[in-house]
This record gives structure tokens, C-alpha cells and sequence, in this order.
């Protein structure tokens, strides 16, 4: 991967960039990498292996897409037209080349119900796509003994990033849930580093109990850790409670991202 850092003043102060499709692949059945060109991508900021991006998505499938012209951008997109506002959405760059002024973002099919989900299902090159350089959260402090990543597939290219990122010998536990084999990807893990897929077979995404399940089953090493969690809200708010309340992890040392929300029936 070939980044650098830009100041987080250099980021913000650039509205949203437009970015078109050059290529798309299935990583997994339910799994799709797109990867996004676009003339401003040569100084996208960059914090980190989990960096977020918004991503806007024309209003409906085939419609114009406008973008807000400030770096202010939700200000500037609640005084658009509201037929012509895009939608938005959060994303986690997966992989940065300025030199190419490429990045990848994999996204989770995850039914059509969901008009990002519904977009990377069939975006094809030339396809139109807004996005802003927003920010990392990964952040283990200087005094870390070992690294403990929880999350579901939302959290796979923020996590895989993360473990590709580790220095060699750095003590790392990851636990990722997917739907079944299928859906595990290859992961260039370093020595040291311990990688559990779980699969939730048919129960659906964000209802399952597998990760939480195999949480209370983990020896944690001896030591200092640091945790990120991420996935669906109501597993990740479980998990925070399990470790820092049963597990007695101090709270500044564990990051907790809510991905997504599983809808109410
Ligand atoms: C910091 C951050 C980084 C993220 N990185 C990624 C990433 O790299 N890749 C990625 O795929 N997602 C990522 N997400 C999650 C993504 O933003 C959500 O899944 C988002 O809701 C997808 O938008 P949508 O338009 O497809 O569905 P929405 O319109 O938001 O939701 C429609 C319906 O789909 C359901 N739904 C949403 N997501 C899922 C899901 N994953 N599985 C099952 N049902 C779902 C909702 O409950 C809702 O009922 C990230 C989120 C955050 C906050």
C-alpha cells in the first residue's frame, strides 16, 4: 500500500471528491471490492487502517449525482435541492494508492434494501461516486501488550487492514463472524497474530450470538491490551459491557465502533 499521511487540515478543508469505478471483484459471495479512481485521490488524507470515507450515492439508481461543494459538507448538502441531495453512507478504505490515485472499498451485499449495498451489487467501471476523507479511530497506545479485534464483516477491511498493518511479533487475537466458510477471506497475518472466522450459518447478520460466545471462551493474554470492536450496534454494545464490566478492560484502552443497526421488526 503506498500512503502517507496528510495533516487532518489538508483532509477537511476539501469538499467531497468525485471518484468513478475502474474495476470490481467478488471477494467472497457476499463480498464485493470496488476499486475507485478519481483526480483528487493523489492527496486524499489518510489517518490509518481503519480510515472512513462518506461516500455519496446519486438520490435513485440513475440519476444525477451532485455533490455538496464544501468541505462543510452536511451543511452544504441540507441547503441542496432535497430531490437532488445524495445519499450518504460510511465506508472503510480498504487500500490507498495515490500514486495511481486509486482506492478500494469492499463492500457487503447485503440485499437491495440498502441503497449502498444495492449500488456495489452492480456498479460497473464508469460508474460515479462522491467521496470525503474522514478518519481513523484504530489507535493503540505506545504501552500495549497485545491487540484484540472483534467485529463482523463490516469491520473485515478495517481489521484486516489493521493486522496487515502490525509490526512483526505483535501479539494480536482476532475473531471476525461471517455468514460460512464461504465468506472468509485471505488475510496476510503476521506471525503472532491469531485468526478465528466464526460463521452464524443461517441466522441472520447482526442476530447471532457467536462472536459474544466465543468471547467468553477467550484466555486473555497476560498484559496490557487494546481492543477495537465493530460491527453491528447491539453486538458491539453486548461486547463492550462483557469486557469492560466482566472482564474488568479499562475503557480508554478498547475502541467501539456501531457499523450498523439492525432494523426493528
Ligand atoms: C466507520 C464505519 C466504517 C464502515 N465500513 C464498512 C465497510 O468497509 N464495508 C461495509 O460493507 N460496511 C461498512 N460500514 C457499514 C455500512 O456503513 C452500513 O452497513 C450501512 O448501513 C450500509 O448502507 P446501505 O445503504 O447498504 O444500507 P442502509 O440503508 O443503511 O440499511 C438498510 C437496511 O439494511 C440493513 N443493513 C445495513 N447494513 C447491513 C449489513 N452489513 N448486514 C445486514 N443488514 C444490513 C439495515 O439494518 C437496514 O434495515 C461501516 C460503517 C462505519 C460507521
Amino acid at each position: 500500500m503506498t500512503v502517507s499521511t496528510l495533516p487532518a487540515t489538508a483532509r477537511r478543508t476539501q469538499p467531497p471528491m468525485l471518484a468513478e469505478v475502474v474495476a470490481t471483484r467478488m471477494l467472497a459471495p457476499h463480498l464485493r471490492r470496488i476499486t475507485l479512481t478519481g483526480a483528487d485521490l493523489d492527496c486524499f488524507g489518510y489517518d490509518g487502517p481503519d480510515h472512513m470515507v462518506r461516500i455519496f450515492l446519486a438520490p435513485t439508481p440513475g440519476a444525477e449525482l451532485h455533490l455538496p461543494d464544501s468541505a462543510q459538507w452536511w451543511p452544504a448538502m441540507q441547503a441542496m435541492p432535497e430531490q437532488s441531495r445524495p445519499v450518504v453512507r460510511n465506508y472503510t478504505v480498504r487500500r490507498l494508492d495515490r500514486a495511481r490515485r486509486e482506492i478500494d472499498i469492499d463492500f457487503v451485499l447485503h440485499g437491495d434494501g440498502g441503497p449502498a449495498s444495492a449500488w456495489a451489487r452492480t456498479a460497473a467501471p464508469g460508474a460515479r461516486i462522491g467521496v470525503f476523507s474522514d478518519r481513523a479511530s484504530y489507535a493503540p497506545p505506545a504501552d500495549t501488550d497485545w491487540q484484540l479485534f472483534v467485529g463482523d464483516e463490516t469491520a473485515m477491511p478495517a481489521i484486516t487492514s489493521a493486522l496487515e498493518s502490525l509490526p512483526t511479533g505483535t501479539r494480536a487475537i482476532a475473531l471476525i463472524e461471517v455468514g460460512t466458510a464461504a465468506d472468509e477471506i485471505d488475510v496476510r497475518t503476521r506471525p503472532g497474530t491469531t485468526l478465528t472466522w466464526l460463521h452464524r450459518g443461517s441466522t441472520p447478520a447482526g442476530a447471532g450470538d457467536v462472536l459474544i460466545r466465543a468471547l467468553h471462551g477467550l484466555t486473555m493474554p497476560p498484559g496490557t491490551p487494546y481492543v477495537f470492536v465493530a460491527g453491528e450496534s447491539s453486538m458491539v454494545t453486548t461486547i463492550r459491557r462483557h469486557l469492560c464490566a466482566d472482564r474488568g478492560i479499562a475503557k480508554e484502552r478498547v475502541y467501539f465502533g456501531g457499523y450498523w443497526k439492525l432494523a426493528a421488526h
